[in-house]
């Protein structure tokens, strides 16, 4: 069915149920006034001349407008382009002009970033661009108005005519390892995907979910929002933009059960932890579940957040926005050891395999190869780049992601590094996680990156990137040799180190190893 149909059959049975809390704004919304919202601004967005297909842009941090828009522009079909928080001008006219958003809704800045004027900068390079409405303005106040009868039977009728299938998102990426990519997402993939993931996590209407993570991504608006409003839970924003304080104070006054995060948000909420464990100052007991995900979720981690932190259902995912975004998920059930240091296994009604990359043959259990995914989950294309459609989903359907996994026996899951990061050194594939999880035991040593840089003998090198812990002063290629002899292999030990304040990172919450390759390369000269 449609996003539409779904939040409709939710508002008319958990009618007086909490939809949407904004701490930030001090605003709430049960599900009959947060469908009326959404009704009301569906209505303002046809007389704007919004037609089902049509591109509208959404350009925000984290607010209860960008909620509304969402399921608003999903009720009458638009095409919603999700506009990264952080995108600069260059990013937001590419991504405007590459989607052809006609219209664009946003907030006016955020931080130090004026979006106004880097909007009014844009238009001159976006043809068809011809709306661009800011949350402050009375233009905005009046989409929201209250609609016609004509106007919500016009809303209705378009509604009506809405296939699942239909496109109703373009999501780009994360631009990890390279430009973002547009993936077109219909109401099958991205309804379904957030409908099941809340299963996996035994969602009901008593739930209350915290939301720090992107909605731009679909981390927040897929697994986070489409997993509230088909299970009738509520969604939770605790501030704009992450705050790890902010965080746990909506978690307390709001009874949240469930907290979402890349693994960064919640090493930064555990820091706020008192060393007892006790949650100085917040009250975390009415939480139950959550989701770690994004990125490589370490296990010592995952562990602190199951006891420390009362998460004791802690789920990790894993995926990507070309699927929707989630493939694998570990279960409520699942035993410890298997929560913590895998991701899961292959969801409802997906299908997943590792291949050799080279061959594409597919492999046996326990052999590390490229995982693919396929299902009703799988993305409709890159937005306008049939080429690089081609190269990622194969003619059978299965989406080839460019992570490296293994899967055991049972059909556990354990990510070992993206293709793009591993380093082939004289002939020998290197997975820089394997390296990284070996320097963090290193008492000195906060976080660990490694990467590959030119070389004129072996064809690549490895370098670590470290972070170093309060008050240690240098860590030098003697002191990781002497560390590290005898207990990896020798052409692991990395040959350059370079130690940093903090790694170039994605908003997402994931660090940029192209950008330090092409520091590193200046680095070396
Ligand atoms: P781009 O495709 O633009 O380079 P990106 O791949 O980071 O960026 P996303 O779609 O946001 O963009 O992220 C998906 C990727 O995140 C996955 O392909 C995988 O590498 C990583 N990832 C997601 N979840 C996990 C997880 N639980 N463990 C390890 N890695 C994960
Ligand atoms: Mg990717």
């Amino acid at each position: 069915e449609t996003i539409g149909a779904t939040l409709a059959r939710t508002a008319s049975t958990f009618g007086d149920n909490v939809a949407l809390i904004d701490a930030a704004a001090g605003r709430q919304w049960t599900y009959t006034e947060f469908l009326h919202d959404v009704r009301a601004l569906a209505a303002g967005f046809v007389r704007l001349g919004v037609n089902p297909g049509d591109r509208v842009g959404l350009w925000s941090p984290n607010r209860f407008e960008w909620v509304l828009t969402q399921y608003a522009t999903a009720e009458i079909g638009a095409v919603l382009v999700n506009l990264n928080p952080s995108y600069r001008q260059n990013e937001i006219e590419y991504a405007l002009a590459q989607s052809g958003a006609g219209v664009v809704i946003a907030a006016e800045r955020f931080k130090d970033s004026g979006y106004a004027t880097m909007l009014a900068a844009a238009r001159p390079n976006c043809p068809e661009l011809r709306e661009v409405i800011l949350f402050e303005s009375a233009e905005w106040a009046a989409l929201l108005a209250e609609p016609t009868p004509d106007d919500a039977a016009r809303v209705a009728e378009i509604a009506g005519s809405l296939a699942p299938d239909d496109p109703i998102n373009i999501q780009y990426t994360s631009g990890t390892t390279g430009f973002p990519k547009g993936a077109t997402l219909s109401h099958r993939n991205i309804g379904n995907n957030g409908y099941l993931v809340g299963e996996l996590l035994d969602y009901t209407e008593a739930d209350r979910i915290c939301l720090p993570v992107p909605f731009y991504h679909c981390f927040g608006m897929v697994m986070g929002n489409l997993a509230a409003t088909s299970h009738g839970a509520a969604m939770v924003i605790p501030a704009p933009a992450f705050d790890p304080a902010a965080t746990l104070a909506a978690v307390s006054e709001h009874r949240c059960t469930s907290l979402y995060g890349v693994p960064t948000m919640f090493i930064a909420e555990l820091a706020l932890l008192d060393d007892a464990g006790v949650t100085a100052g917040f009250d975390l007991s009415s939480l139950r579940t959550g989701v770690m995900a994004g990125s490589p979720c370490p296990e010592h981690v995952m562990r602190q957040v199951v006891e420390r932190m009362h998460m004791r259902e802690v789920s990790i995912c894993y995926g990507m926005t070309e699927t929707s975004p989630v493939s694998t998920q570990t279960r409520v059930d699942d035993p410890l050891e298997l929560r913590v240091g895998t991701v899961g296994r292959v969801g409802p009604h997906l299908e997943v395999k590792v291949i050799d990359p080279g061959s594409g043959d597919t492999l046996l259990r326990g052999e590390t190869g490229e995982l693919c995914t396929k299902g009703y989950s799988v993305m409709k294309g890159y937005w306008n780049e049939p080429e690089k459609t081609a190269e990622a989903l194969d003619t059978e359907g299965w989406m080839h992601t460019g992570d490296l996994a293994v899967m055991d026996e049972s059909g556990y899951v354990r990510i070992t590094g993206r293709i793009k990061d591993m380093v082939i050194r004289g002939g020998e594939n290197i997975y820089p996680r394997e390296i990284e999880e070996f320097l963090y035991t290193h008492p000195d040593i906060l976080d660990a990156q490694v990467i590959g840089v030119p070389d004129d003998r072996y064809g690549e090198e490895l370098m670590a990137w470290v972070r170093l812990r309060d008050g240690v002063a240098d860590f030098t290629k003697d002191d990781l040799h002497a560390f590290a002899s005898g207990k990896i292999a020798r052409h692991k030990i990395p040959r350059y180190v370079h130690v940093v304040k903090e790694f170039p990172m994605t908003v997402t919450g994931k660090v940029r190893k192209v950008q330090m390759r092409a520091e590193a390369v200046d680095l070396l000269g």
